[in-house]
């Protein structure tokens, strides 16, 4: 068994599973999200990775509750599922840390956009360290739903180097009363982090699936143009991980939590406007599509993990996939068929779409060699 898959042999074919997955995928029915950028808000210091302006194209300030309609106004006529939960997301800086005014205002016009029917509930995304008891208590009375922690890693020389300002134990305290309090818990954390390495990441996965999250983030650092770690690149202190590593790290990551049945809602920053402005990236595994290269990564080894274990000297390899994940096996540029027929010396190697798989499992027809007629 290779870890992560499962592979099991049945009469001529071998069929193999990603250990955890659901049938469906781990998306379910996703909240129609209604972002509000709140830039570096409530921050009490910047951390060494960050510019929310790069990434938004959001300048700081502070956010007005009129923002919060504006940003309803644009985005409700998009959706177009009337059973569809809609959600206002305040994301982009540290929401809890903002002054108890300001707090209280956002929260109130987004509450009156709940009890208007508009939306169905609220979110955001906030520092471990800002998470305490009064300031849950600030918030109990609106309807906030989800409560995200930027956790980043569980690895507090990590943390230092990042200039985060806080600790492991600390999102561990405040991941137990996220949860106890009733709210749904998200955890972002980020790989090629100063300091971090492979193995690092992937203590930091299982902390993060021992704390039982609703569902998590996986965002590979980037170096942003005016931020400390833009210093450290320019002199060398700082080198960021190759697009090539960072998708193999994050595919490994990605095992872990669908091992825990935690879904991963998003690998990789959204490609914007802001993020594609020539500068903004000075440097980092960025690609736009990041999450599919993630998932075409997964699909090489579940086939790589299957071929394994196909009789030596088999004629030919049908390798069958659901249709919707036929260009996630072929890979871009055909690069996974071309992979796999040069890993496994094989001339006969096909891929085709087949309804009759389940989705996220492959199958693989074996032929046998042909026998020599005298
Ligand atoms: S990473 Fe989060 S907490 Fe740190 S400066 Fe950026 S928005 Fe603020």
């Amino acid at each position: 068994m290779t870890e992560g898959f499962t592979i099991r042999q049945a009469n001529s074919r071998i069929i193999a599973t990603i250990d955890g997955l659901p049938a469906g995928g781990q998306t379910g029915a996703r909240p129609f999200i209604i972002p509000v950028f709140i830039p570096m808000s409530g921050c009490p210091h910047r951390c060494a990775f960050c510019n929310q302006t790069a990434i938004t194209g959001v300048k700081p300030h502070a956010i007005s509750p009129s923002a919060v309609t504006r940003a309803i106004d644009t985005y409700l006529p998009f959706v177009r599922d009337r059973g569809r939960s809609v959600q206002i997301a305040f994301y982009g800086g540290n929401f809890l840390g903002l002054p108890e005014q300001h707090l209280h205002d956002l929260l109130a016009i987004a509450t009156a956009h709940v009890t208007c029917g508009d939306v169905t509930s609220i979110r955001f995304s906030t520092r471990p360290d800002t998470i305490t008891e009064s300031r849950l208590a600030a918030i109990r009375d609106f309807p906030v739903h989800t409560i995200e922690l930027g956790v980043q890693s569980m690895d507090d020389r990590v943390l230092a180097h990042a200039n985060r300002g806080h600790n492991a134990q600390c999102t561990v305290n405040a991941a137990r009363m996220v949860a106890s309090a009733g709210y749904a818990l998200g955890l972002q954390m980020m790989t090629g982090l100063p300091g971090d390495t492979p193995r690092s990441a992937l203590r930091t996965a299982r902390e993060l699936v021992s704390l039982a999250p609703d569902f998590v983030r996986i965002y590979p650092t980037l170096v942003l143009r005016q931020s400390r770690l833009a210093e450290a690149f320019r002199t060398g202190m700082y080198l960021p991980a190759s697009l090539h590593e960072t998708i193999a790290i994050v595919s490994r990551l990605f095992l872990v939590f669908a091992a825990a049945h935690i879904p991963v809602i998003r690998m990789g920053l959204q490609a914007d406007e802001a993020l594609a402005a020539p500068g903004a990236i000075l440097a980092g595994p960025y690609h736009p599509a990041f999450g599919e290269r993630v998932h075409s990564h997964l699909f090489y080894r579940l086939a790589e993990a299957a071929l394994a274990q196909a009789p030596r000297g088999a004629h030919a390899l049908n390798i069958r996939v659901h249709p919707r994940h036929l260009s996630r096996m072929i890979g871009t540029s055909r690069e996974n068929l071309t992979r796999l027929k040069a890993y496994f010396h094989l001339e006969n190697l096909s891929i085709q779409a087949d309804t009759g798989v389940t989705p996220h499992h492959l199958e693989v027809d074996i032929a046998p060699p042909p026998i020599a007629l005298n």
